[in-house]
């Protein structure tokens, strides 16, 4: 029931954008970062997640990435992300804008993935400012405990999002965009607590559109959504597809 409610709206409010958190992923045996066996209840996000401990301490940082980039790569995209990329397949969905940096939503199919806390694609050296991709990054851990530049010696930073750092350029604003333009803003796996993106909600519902959430927890914003399902997104995606197979994005198709 509670997919179909979704469906109907997706078919009826396009465009729909869809932004994705951590509990996107965790069906892929990623950890989430809040949760109380989340990341940062192991790892203290000062000592290990900011560009301040990087500069300090980049082998420290680097002690908690080199399993987690490892970790990363080895996941696979799950029913959730296959969903997501079917939608857009489909035409009811025109953008992924997300805040996992694990590459999923991309390795299942999903072409428009706005990443606004970067990614592991790439890694970029502080001394020379070379960027490295991610099949180099993980040569170089295999052979040490952090990737130092092979230009300059330095050791390659993430090009992740870390506390105190500002978010990729124009990645931000293309998501204000999408929001805004979206008649339906559609949240997967976020408990809408990380600013920006926690204001994404508020753009769609300022510019008339509606949101729909499928989240495990509450959020801040559930009373104002037009659809909220408490449960695992693996599950309630894939039944939205079915749901949806049948019908036409309405609004796209107008467009067309
Ligand atoms: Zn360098």
């Amino acid at each position: 029931m509670e997919a179909e409610a979704i469906a109907e709206l997706i078919a009826r409010r396009q465009p729909c954008v869809v932004l994705t958190g951590a509990g996107v992923s965790t069906e892929s045996g990623i950890p989430d970062f809040r949760s109380p066996t989340g990341l940062w209840a192991q790892f203290d996000p000062l000592e290990y997640g900011s560009l301040e401990a990087f500069r300090r301490d980049p082998l420290k940082v680097w002690s908690f990435y080199k399993p987690r980039v490892a970790m990363l790569t080895e996941a696979e995209p799950n029913p959730a992300h296959l969903a997501l990329a079917e939608l857009e397949r489909l035409g009811f969905v025109e953008a992924v804008v997300t805040q996992n940096i694990d590459l999923l939503h991309e390795r299942a199919g999903s072409r428009e993935v706005v990443e606004v806390h970067g990614s592991i694609r790439t890694a970029t050296c502080p001394g020379c400012g070379a960027r490295y991709e991610l099949e180099r990054v993980l040569e170089l851990l295999a052979e040490a405990d952090a990737p130092a530049c092979p230009a300059c010696g330095a050791l390659l930073k993430p090009d992740v999002v870390f506390f105190g750092e500002l978010l990729p350029a124009g990645s931000i604003e293309r998501a204000v965009e999408l929001a805004r333009r979206a008649r339906l803003l559609l949240v997967v796996g976020s408990a809408l607590e990380v600013h920006p993106v926690a204001g994404l909600p508020q753009e769609t519902l300022g510019a008339g559109g509606d949101l729909a959430i499928v989240n495990r927890g509450p959020t801040p914003y559930d009373a104002r959504a037009s659809v909220r399902v408490e449960g695992s997104a693996g599950e309630v995606l894939p039944a939205v597809v079915e749901a949806l197979r049948c019908e036409q994005p309405q609004q796209a198709q107008d467009a067309r």
